[in-house]
Formats: C-alpha cells, sequence, structure tokens
C-alpha cells in the first residue's frame, strides 16, 4: 500500500514500544518521524491534531542515533585506498555491509599513498546521504602523507611528505580537498601551525596521528583549531611521565576552553588494551569516539586471502600476514567495538552508544543532522538489544538492515478514511 500522496501531508511514523537515547538517558518513549526526520509528537498532536500513519513496534528494543564510523580503510576485501578503476563499486559494496553493523554514515579512509592514486581516487568520493543501498559517506578521511616517518606504522615511506612549500603543497598531494572531513597529520612536521590553520578555516577536520610529537606540539596543534587524535595510543610516543606525548593532550589544562578536543580509539581489546582503554575513559570520555580502523579483511571468512599485494590470514579475533603474527590491522566491526567497549570499561550501555554516535557528530560539526535523536535531526537510528547487538538500521527513517533472527517487526497502518 502506497501512502504517499494520499493525504496532505507526508506520512507521520510512530515507533512505540521503545526506549529512546535522549539527554544521555534512555527513556521509555515514542519516537516520530516524518518525511525522514525525527519531529516533535506535540506539535503533530496539538498543532495538526493528527495520529500516526505508521505505528511500529519495536518490541522494548534500544533506540540509539546510528553509528558513525569516522575511520575505516575498507570491508568484504575492498580496500578504499587500493581502489582506482571501480572506487564507486567499491565504496557502495561497503556501505551496503556497514549497515548491519549499526553504521548509518561513515569517513572511507584513505592512507598514504602515491599522488597518482589520491588523483584517480577523491574525484570518485563524495559525500552522499545514507540510504538502502548503504550508509551515508559524511566525506573522506586522509590518514598521511603528510606524517611521521617515526610512527609511520603501515603506510609506506616512499609516499611520505613535509609541508616544504607551505598549503600547496597540501593541494599538490590531494588535487581536491572538497569532500574531505578529515586530515591526520603529524604537528611536528615543519610549517603544520599554518597548515593546520588553513584546513580549519576550510572547515576541515585536522587529526594529530602517526607521529612523535611531545605533548607542547600537541597542544599548539590544538590551539590553531585541531580537534582530533587519530587512534589514541597507536601509532604515537608513549605516555612517559616527564613527556606524555600526544597520549597526555587527553589530560592537559591547556585545551583552550572554547575548543573540544576529541580522539578515536580503536576498541577492540587487540589494538587498545582493555586496560587502556579504561584509562582514556576516565580520563576523558566525553571526547571518546569508537572507531573501527577496520581493513578489508573485516568481514571476510577465516583463513587465507589475497587483498592487494599481502596474503591475510584471518584467524579467530584477528587478521595477521600469513604464516606470521603480524597484525594487519583492524577486523572488528563497529557494533562488536561497541559491545567490547561497554564490557571493558564498566561503562554504561548510553555511555558506549554515544561515543560511536553523539561524540563523532561533534567531532565533525554535525549534530543538527547526526549523532542524536533531537527533533529535526535525521532519523538514522538502530534497533538494539540490551546486550547492545543491532536488531535493525533505519536510515531516514527507512528500515535499510533487520536481523533475520531478532523479532518480526510489524508495521500498522493506520486505515484510509
Ligand atoms: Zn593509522
Amino acid at each position: 500500500m502506497n501512502h504517499k500522496g494520499t493525504r496532505d501531508h507526508e506520512p507521520y511514523l510512530q515507533f512505540k514500544n521503545c526506549r529512546i537515547l535522549v539527554d544521555h538517558e534512555l527513556i521509555w518513549e515514542d519516537l516520530w518521524c516524518q518525511g525522514g526526520k525525527i519531529v516533535n509528537p506535540e506539535k503533530v498532536f496539538f498543532d495538526e491534531k493528527v495520529s500516526a500513519d505508521v505505528q511500529i513496534d519495536c518490541h522494548g528494543s534500544i533506540i540509539s542515533p546510528g553509528y558513525i564510523d569516522v575511520q575505516i580503510n575498507g570491508a568484504e576485501g575492498v580496500d578504499f585506498s587500493l581502489e582506482t578503476e571501480n572506487v564507486e563499486a567499491g565504496v557502495a559494496k561497503v556501505a551496503k555491509k556497514l549497515l548491519q553493523h549499526g553504521v548509518t554514515s561513515f569517513c572511507p579512509t584513505i592512507v598514504t599513498s602515491p599522488i597518482k592514486k589520491y588523483q584517480q581516487i577523491l574525484p570518485k568520493m563524495k559525500r552522499s546521504e545514507g540510504s538502502l543501498n548503504g550508509a551515508g559517506i559524511l566525506g573522506v578521511h586522509l590518514e598521511g602523507p603528510f606524517i611521521s616517518e617515526g610512527k609511520k606504522g603501515a603506510h609506506l615511506q616512499e609516499h611520505l611528505k613535509t609541508f616544504s612549500g607551505g598549503f600547496q603543497d597540501v593541494l599538490n598531494v590531494y588535487g581536491t580537498i572538497d569532500d574531505t572531513a578529515i586530515i591526520t597529520l603529524a604537528p611536528e612536521l615543519n610549517n603544520s601551525s599554518e597548515i593546520i590553520k588553513e584546513l580549519v578555516s576550510r572547515n576541515i577536520t585536522v587529526s594529530l596521528g602517526h607521529s612523535v610529537a611531545n605533548l607542547k606540539e600537541g597542544e599548539i596543534a590544538v590551539k590553531n583549531g585541531a580537534s582530533f587524535i587519530t587512534h589514541l595510543f597507536n601509532a604515537m610516543l608513549s605516555f612517559h611521565h616527564r613527556d606524555p606525548h600526544l597520549v597526555g593532550l587527553i589530560a592537559s589544562n591547556k585545551i583552550p576552553k572554547d575548543q573540544k578536543l576529541f580522539y578515536g580509539l580503536i576498541a577492540d581489546g587487540i589494538h587498545t588494551h582493555p586496560a587502556a582503554l579504561r584509562i582514556a575513559n576516565l580520563v576523558h570520555p566525553e571526547g571518546l569516539v569508537i572507531v573501527t580502523d577496520a581493513v578489508p579483511a573485516m568481514g571476510l571468512p577465516k583463513g587465507k586471502h589475497t587483498i592487494g599485494p599481502q596474503e591475510v590470514e584471518i584467524l579467530d579475533d584477528r587478521a595477521v600476514l600469513a604464516g606470521t603474527n603480524t597484525l594487519c590491522g583492524s577486523i572488528m566491526s563497529m557494533n562488536e567495538c561497541v559491545k567490547y567497549f561497554h564490557k571493558s570499561t564498566n561503562s554504561t550501555n548510553v555511555a558506549a552508544l554515544e561515543m560511536a554516535s553523539l561524540h563523532p557528530a561533534q567531532l565533525l560539526g554535525i549534530t543538527d543532522r547526526k549523532g542524536s535523536l533531537e527533533f529535526g535531526t535525521d532519523a538514522d537510528f538502530i534497533f538494539l538489544d540490551d546486550e547492545l547487538n543491532v536488531n535493525a538500521t533505519y536510515i531516514a527513517s527507512e528500515l535499510v538492515w533487520k536481523n533475520p533472527s531478532a523479532f518480526k517487526l510489524t508495521q500498522q497502518y493506520r486505515s484510509e478514511s
């Protein structure tokens, strides 16, 4: 039955029998949507005096804003940094798969690459709204090539760059930064202050990472507008009590009052020990953003796979270079990371959910659209059980994925008069 066009307003959807995440709490309340947005039911009752056109029984589910993953390199065998011919198809394949992990939008991440690759890939990686076809794209995350040789991790040294020519270097390398959400750079590179200010003035989130910076260099970068730390603890100098390096930023008293510092954590228990998750959570919970940093091996079955130039072996909970113990990136989904974080830090379920939804939206400055269930925002949300398993994913109030073994979702339509 197509209800559109049969009445003088777009249909109102009423999600019933649910606990919704509002103002840092779960409350038993119905959630109302219209035209892909969350709406204020009081206005519906009192101003328009209409009842819901569709009622959905949520069977007591928790409803949380959809997850936002700001650092993901690929999945299902697709490596965003290696695609050149089939960029759109690769992104679309991953975007579709992310729906089952509760991810409603994300930032495809490109690691340090040859200049030619950026110029091939970036024009094809556009911001887009999510839909039944997949999670939305909020802009790319460019991780490198302006990073430190000393903490390059898996990034290829031959492609690393510096800012010797000023901001023009940034444009020369990437070609375009129109659809860029985040750039990860090392703040100890010469000219980084000028570069950070320029990027921030263009509304690009500057993240500090793959860096040997000391705390002071990190603090200067934050004063210049950097607002994120890339996978805290990984690819940076370790915390030292005389110079805590970038890790110390989460406890710094030199962050300007009007600025909020966020940091990504790979909450898989492998790349970040649970004790490190607990420390970060105790020190600076309101800046914590759960990221997967997932690699193309995520979502592939156990066993050996060839991904780009690498032979990768997927074991129970990790991916290694075949025949070695060398980790080659995270393969835990966002939903599993949230569950792991929740369990290992003993945080409330609300806190864990907000670290994967509200906080990344705050980081990107998009809370008017994403990251909460406030009236007027996009109706991107997920149904979860009390163990935080995702049972259904909605984008713009449309059901885009459902766990086939969960409860039956029933939609009741108001009969036409
Ligand atoms: Zn990295």
